[in-house]
């Protein structure tokens, strides 16, 4: 079968070109009154108008209509992977969101503590939100007290959050099509690890699992709320294809926080190491960097952040702060410019959605559309319409003359 990455393969040339994606992680918003503007029309924002009015601007789709994505596959998508083809298991992004250096050969987990009874029943699931430092110590307990070694096989217990953690085993064969243990119900008892695959690897892998848990219930057998625990999202490393090798461009990720680095990663990214976690600070290491590469990802996250928090004053402060380093990006001399976010998280619902984000194309070759500002009504009359976010790139692609013509 012929895949869309095969056609961008085959028509992908090289050129002095340099595309820059800029990300708002939760750039969409909503008004919070029917007659009230969102977190980006408030904005203040000369140099983000100025781009929208000399350049093309759409909506873009992040997963399917009405879908609200997790900020894993909405990158994906970013990326020009369509996340419903190309899933990552929730145990895999655990552990990059956690900056753990996940080998493609490891196996990831995402586990819960949780409250047993005496009879193992599941009273909480997640043992009564235990506090992060008290989860670093039953972490630490555990990586102490259990072992596969003799079976040839390395465990990591790496806490997350709350009684959220990580376990990754490493070792030959692991794989399969394994099966989570929490019951999602209280009141019955965690559900042993199964394989679904049918595959002799898939099989071992359970055992394994199995009688790790087993090593670990005991470990915790005499802890007042966290006395057992469950896996989800049991995963390795999707092996996708290489960014690079798909679209022949160097690309650097300079982001903040752990997932989103762990991400690029996966689709074969650079990741960019510098010092600061504002947006001036990205723009420095993205100058420094700037002749080694042709593709640069910029991840800001506190839009979601603050998206999440509700709080609307500081989604707008965040955006004034990233349009004040725009002039500072053009400076350099992009060939293309995109600014969009992964999906929308409006204050107003202190969550991410499913609404289409507003994203706008600046360069030297892209068509002014008649758009005067960058917002969620504007883009609505943009040129690109409503697209799905896995375009992104492509477009980019034609933008910078990095395609070669298709047929004579
Ligand atoms: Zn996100």
């Amino acid at each position: 079968m012929i895949t869309e990455h095969d056609v961008y393969q085959e028509l992908a040339q090289k050129n002095d070109s340099k595309i820059v994606l800029l990300v708002m992680d939760g750039l969409g918003g909503l008004p919070l009154h029917v007659n009230g503007l969102t977190e980006l029309e408030t904005a203040h924002k000369p140099n983000l108008d100025r781009l929208a009015r000399e350049g093309s601007s759409g909506r873009a789709i992040p997963v399917r209509p009405g879908i609200t994505p997790g900020s894993g596959p909405a990158h994906l998508s970013l990326f020009s992977y369509d996340p419903v083809r190309f899933q990552i298991g929730r145990g895999v992004l655990e552990a990059l969101g956690i900056g753990f250096p996940l080998r493609p050969d490891d196996l990831a987990a995402r586990g819960n503590f949780a409250t047993a009874d005496a009879n193992g029943l599941i009273m909480d699931r997640r043992a009564g939100r235990i506090s992060t430092e008290e989860c670093i110590r039953l972490c630490r307990k555990l990586q102490e007290n259990t072992s596969l070694a003799d079976d040839g096989y390395q465990v990591f217990v790496e806490p997350v959050k709350e009684h959220r953690f990580a376990l990754i085993l490493r070792g030959p064969g692991l794989g399969g099509k394994l099966t989570e243990t929490d019951p999602l119900v209280t009141g019955k008892p965690p559900l042993p690890v199964r394989d679904e695959s049918g595959t002799p690897e898939g099989a071992a892998t359970a055992a394994l699992l199995n009688k790790w848990l087993d090593q670990a219930r005991r470990v915790l057998a005499d802890d007042p709320r966290a006395n057992t625990l469950n896996l989800r999202g049991l995963a390795k490393d999707p092996g996708l294809p290489r960014f690079p090798d798909i679209y022949k461009m160097r690309a650097a990720a300079i982001a903040v926080y752990p997932m989103y680095k762990g991400v690029a990663r996966l689709v074969g990214m650079d990741v960019i190491d510098f010092d600061g976690d504002r947006p001036h600070h990205q723009v420095a290491a993205l100058k420094r960097v700037w002749a080694d590469y042709d593709f640069f990802f910029i991840h800001i996250k506190k839009t979601d952040t603050y998206g999440e928090d509700g709080n609307f004053d500081a989604k707008v402060h965040e955006i004034e702060a990233v349009d004040a380093v725009i002039p500072d990006i053009l400076a350099l001399g992009p060939t293309v410019l995109i600014v969009t976010g992964d999906h929308s998280t409006p204050v107003k619902l202190r969550s991410h959605s499913y609404h289409p984000v507003p994203t706008l194309f600046w360069g030297p070759d892209v068509m002014p559309d008649g758009v005067q500002s960058f917002g969620e009504r504007a883009s609505e009359r943009g040129a690109l319409g409503l697209f799905h976010a896995t375009q992104i790139v492509p477009w980019a692609m034609g933008y910078a003359g990095r395609l070669e013509r298709f047929g004579a």
